[in-house]
């Protein structure tokens, strides 16, 4: 085996090839000799260089498409990115004005919720509730007078609607740290403002509870005075006696009415009796509550039955002088306890609708 690979390459070495160049007429002609195995050794270097060659233009010309298509993706990226900026930049903007619109809002609420304090306060003296000092107070404390005073002046331009809607000033751009203790103090008022609302929500709840209360107090006190008029021919006290002219003691109040003018149920309440005797005449008495009663006395009709509801500003009956009487009037006694008390300091009201 061996003998024969050498045989071969000998036959290699030895066989030549000659190579002419001829260049023109009237030059020489140039041979070169080169054996066979130069011959195929140049051919496969040959070749190698076009194989390598070929490859690296390959290489080379894919490297060029990874990078065109990178330059491609980076250039759709950054445009991408350009947009996205854009657009965050536009959505933070417009999240710093809504942060000051809300604080404008926590602002006007801040003002509502004063608003409502006041009317809650104005309520309890209106109904003759202790206000209390807390109230105000806590009202002052919440808000602090300069703010309020501009949220005030803010909610009346707000609510004109005969403004001009024209606004103006130099541009003055706020800071993001600025918009940022905004949003923070904004969030600190909409709390607070919560726990006011809740506060006032309990205050008023009270509040109305209170008002019930009295207003069924006043149903069944007797404020009302007992006839359409005011005049008063016998006050409550002592006196001298029109029939016998002796130092005597009134225990009600006269009013002077005209003979069938109406006579009021003073206050809600329930009749407890009627009837006519040679003192008192035709005479009605009311049960207002525990322990106080109203009398109307001298009339001239009765027009309950004893059991009946009465509603305070009621037609009981009708003024006369029947009884122990000078002429038509209303003899009209308040009872505490069973004892005559002077009506005057209950009267609050003339008319039967003016509770
Ligand atoms: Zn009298």
């Amino acid at each position: 085996m061996a003998n024969l690979v050498g045989k071969t390459y000998k036959s290699l070495y030895f066989k030549k090839l000659t190579l002419v160049i001829i260049p023109d007429t009237t030059q020489s002609v140039v041979r070169f000799r080169i054996s066979h195995l130069s011959a195929y050794i140049a051919a496969a270097c040959f070749s190698l260089l076009m194989l390598i060659s070929i490859s690296i233009y390959i290489v080379h010309a894919h490297t060029l498409k990874q990078a065109s298509d990178l330059q491609s993706k980076l250039s759709g990226a950054n445009q991408k990115w350009s947009a996205t900026v854009t657009s965050k930049d536009a959505a933070i903007e417009q999240l710093q004005n809504e942060v000051i619109q809300l604080s404008q809002q926590a602002e006007q609420m801040k003002s509502q919720v004063e608003e409502v304090k006041k009317l809650e306060s104005d309520l309890k003296s209106i109904a003759g509730i202790d206000p209390g000092p807390s109230n105000t107070a806590v009202a002052s404390a919440s808000t602090g007078g300069k703010t309020n005073t501009d949220t005030k002046e803010l909610s009346d331009d707000v609510t004109d609607s005969t403004a001009s809607t024209g606004v103006g000033g130099s541009p003055n751009p706020v800071s993001q740290e600025v918009i940022l203790k905004l949003g923070q103090d904004t969030l600190a008022s909409f709390t607070a403002l919560t726990g006011e609302v809740k506060e006032l929500q309990t205050n008023l709840t009270a509040t109305k509870q209170k008002v019930a209360v009295q207003q069924q107090q006043l149903r069944i006190t007797p404020t009302l005075w007992p006839t359409m008029t005011k005049v008063v021919t016998s006050p409550f006290g002592y006196r001298t006696d029109p029939f016998t002219k002796i130092p005597s003691y009134h225990s009600g109040i006269d009013f002077g009415a005209h003979e069938n003018d109406p006579v009021f149920a003073t206050a809600d309440g329930t009749v407890v009796s009627t009837g006519k005797d040679i003192y008192h005449g035709n005479n009605i008495v009311i049960e207002h509550s525990k322990g106080l009663r109203t009398w109307y006395m001298h009339l001239n009709k009765i027009l309950v039955n004893k059991g009946d509801s009465v509603e305070k500003g009621s037609t009981i009956g009708l003024v006369g002088s029947t009884g122990r009487s000078t002429g038509a009037h209303l003899h009209y006694e308040v009872l505490k306890n069973g004892e005559s008390v002077d009506p005057k300091p209950y009267l609050k009201s003339i008319r039967k609708d003016d509770n």
